[in-house]
């Protein structure tokens, strides 16, 4: 059986919903131990329970240790069920991390799958939902698997109460992708959402974006999202480019200014323009994975985070690729996912 040490690397949920998954696709059991023990408050929580329960479903596994506050886990999957599931995080944990955790999965099922997901759609520290539909679900589409996603209801955090679907058409496998270069820039655009927030944090924020970017008025917007159960705010910076689509997402936090929260997005922004890599920090680790089910892929992006290189390790203890990584210049970097077989 694998073996997984949850501490490793970064030391976070990343490490046991990418465990899952490539267990869910390669029908490997695993253990996972100490897991998420570089965290303050280490072991499971009710959101990576959440992900461990749709794991659990949709791989007809049996599992054991999946309880709140556990340190280990044991998964052994029984084969990849496609079908319709409903799964709610229950909290404000986030949707889109259960959807990293069982989409792979269902990419390659044997038939359609529709996913409905309830909880926060737009948490820090995971992918936004505009982000898996603008910048991570067309690429994935790219590769043969074609995955339309439609946002009911956004959640923030602390609130949660957000709803998403995401319809699944599979393909009989991933094909490779390359991603060299990012292209020309063909449109630039700042949404600033509110949610029962005064309409003056969205201005305050798009103000900083003319300031620092000046960008043309017309890619300015701002939206009210009225319909989430809670209060909540993100300022969402888009690029497309025409190999690819890149996203940077602010979120509104009590206490942090306007003006912080989106001079902090700008210059996460301006890090990606000047690199002139195609691919952002967070992409780069989402990527890895279907590139490593496709048997290869390789892209440019920014110096490898701790979450890049840590999926990167627990990807090759299931599957037989490696993972290099080149430095090409100060902030640019190839990485090269290949085939050992
Ligand atoms: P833990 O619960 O242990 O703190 P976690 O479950 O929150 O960890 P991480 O290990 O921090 O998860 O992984 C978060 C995932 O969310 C990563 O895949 C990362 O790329 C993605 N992510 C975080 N912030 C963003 C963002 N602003 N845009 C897109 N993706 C993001």
């Amino acid at each position: 059986m694998i073996v997984i040490d949850g501490s490793q690397g970064e030391g976070g949920g990343q490490i046991l919903r990418s465990a899952l998954a490539l267990s869910l696709v390669t029908g490997e059991p695993f253990r996972i131990e100490k897991i998420r023990a570089g965290r303050k408050k280490s072991g499971l929580m009710r959101q990576h329970l959440t992900a461990v329960h749709a794991a659990t479903v949709i791989g007809q596994a049996r599992v054991e240790g999946a309880v709140i506050g556990s340190q280990e886990l044991c998964f052994a999957p029984a084969g990849v069920k496609a079908g319709s599931y409903h799964f709610s995080v229950g909290t404000a944990g986030s949707c889109t991390l259960v959807l990293q955790t069982v989409l792979p999965a269902l990419l390659t099922a044997a038939s359609p799958s529709e996913l409905v997901l309830e909880g926060g759609t737009h948490n820090p520290h995971a992918p936004p939902f505009d982000f898996v539909a603008r910048a991570y679900l067309p690429l994935i589409n790219r590769m043969g698997p074609k995955v339309v996603a439609t946002l009911q209801r956004p959640g923030f955090y602390p609130a949660g109460g957000g709803k998403c679907s995401f319809a699944i058409e599979p393909a009989p496998r991933l094909a490779r992708l390359d991603l060299p270069e990012r292209g020309t820039i063909c449109k630039r655009s700042a949404r600033a959402v509110v949610a029962k927030l005064p309409r003056q944090i969205a201005e305050r924020e798009l103000q900083v974006v003319r300031d620092q970017l000046s960008w043309e008025e017309a890619a300015l917007s701002i939206e009210d999202a009225g319909s989430s159960l809670g209060p909540g705010n993100i300022l969402s910076l888009e690029i497309e480019s025409d190999h690819v689509t890149e996203l940077f997402t602010g979120f509104g936090e009590r206490g942090v200014s306007a003006e912080k929260v989106a001079g902090k997005t700008v210059m996460e922004l301006k890090e990606y323009l000047v690199a002139n890599v195609p691919v952002g920090p967070y992409l780069a680790d989402q990527l890895l994975l279907p590139m490593a089910l496709a048997g290869g892929g390789t892209f440019r992006t920014l110096a490898p985070t701790l979450h890049l290189t840590t999926n990167s390790e627990v990807l090759q203890q299931f599957l037989p690729v490696a993972v290099n990584m080149r430095q090409l210049t100060r902030n640019d970097w190839e990485i090269r996912v290949e085939s050992r077989r």
